[in-house]
């Protein structure tokens, strides 16, 4: 592993298979993760994002590839081949934020009990005396009212239940956490008021995050770099700002020209993708994209495009990646 990375996923592929139907829900995904910064993750529903953060905690075992990971003691482990043991050391370090507070949390547990859950799985040993004042310092620290923890989730409005979420992540003192849309089922006022708190979280406990959604405002807002996903594979990859100011993509750049801004005097003519997101149980040939990119040359068609560094830190999977001149999104 190059020292300054915390992960490194290589060649990660996850197939599901039903009644001889195979889905190749990711396909030959790799980037790497420096200590510290935070990645974010987008594409369409769909698009084996989620997937993709699933087999990096390894709740999904990966079909195949490998997923370094260096330890809080230095040690570098490939998280997919570790043993029970590895992998519990492992658990500590790495944890997730679900989409969906109200489905992710148990409603007959106390917040107390679901904030300390981790706690319990973890440090069996731990004093409960212990647990609680854990379990309440975290509290407070996302912005929780600790004389309220021992209400049931229904109690709650969304922003808190999201609050209680990350509290349960990061009582264990974790090193990377993935984000799975963990903003999109709140108000948009109550996504700023996480994701800040995120931000500020990630500076006092020295977090790498792995953000998952949709929403590219929101990803260019809290990333260092962005990776594009479809239809299971990194289509490019790269600093946030290369990114958002020069795509080198056909379908970053579709992205990018649908992010909504709330300033009317602001307008940018919309790249209508045509069709559908294909099935992954049966891809389109040559490049996935090609049957919806306006840039489709014959090649594309048949060829699938390599994952090449066109400049430093920057990867594409395009064709025609170093001849096409892009549209960034451009509004600051
Ligand atoms: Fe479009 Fe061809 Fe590039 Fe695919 S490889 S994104 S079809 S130009």
């Amino acid at each position: 592993m190059n020292k300054d990375n915390i992960l490194e996923v290589r060649h990660v592929h996850k197939r599901f298979t039903s009644k001889n139907v195979t889905v190749k829900a990711v396909t030959d995904v790799s980037f790497e993760v420096k200590a510290g910064q935070t990645i974010g993750i987008v594409g369409e529903s769909g698009c084996g994002k989620t997937t993709l953060g699933r087999c990096i905690v390894r709740a999904y075992n990966a079909s195949e590839g490998e997923v370094w990971y260096r330890t809080a003691a230095g040690e570098e482990l490939d998280f997919l081949k570790a043993d029970k043991k590895k992998m519990k050391l492992i658990r500590k370090e790495i944890q997730m934020i679900f989409q969906d507070p109200y489905s992710s949390l148990d409603p007959r547990m106390t917040v107390l009990d679901i904030i300390e859950e981790p706690l319990k799985a973890n440090f069996p040993d731990m004093p409960k005396a212990k647990m609680d004042e854990l379990a309440k310092d975290m509290a407070a620290k996302v912005g929780l009212n600790p004389t309220y923890l021992m209400r049931y989730p229904h109690a709650f409005s969304g922003g808190q239940r999201q609050r209680i979420g990350i509290a349960r992540a990061l009582v264990i003192n974790p090193r990377i956490i993935v984000c799975d849309e963990a903003v999109s089922a709140l108000d948009v006022s109550i996504q700023a008021q996480v994701i800040n708190l995120l931000c500020d979280l990630q500076k006092e406990m020295n977090l790498t995050y792995l953000f998952i959604s949709h929403d590219l405002s929101v990803v260019e807002h809290i990333s260092d770099r962005v990776g594009v996903m479809y239809l299971g594979r990194m289509v490019e990859y790269g600093d946030t700002e290369q990114i958002f100011s020069h795509p080198r993509h056909p379908y970053t750049e579709a992205l990018l020209s649908a992010v909504p801004v709330a300033d009317p005097n602001y307008q940018v003519e919309r790249i209508p993708l045509k069709g559908e997101i294909p099935n992954p149980a049966n891809p389109p040939s040559g490049c996935y994209f090609h049957e919806r990119c306006s840039y489709c040359c014959e090649q594309c068609c048949t060829e699938s495009p390599a994952y090449i560094e066109v400049e430093p830190g920057h990867y594409v999977a395009c064709h025609r990646a170093n001849e096409l001149e892009l549209r960034g999104f451009d509004y600051k």
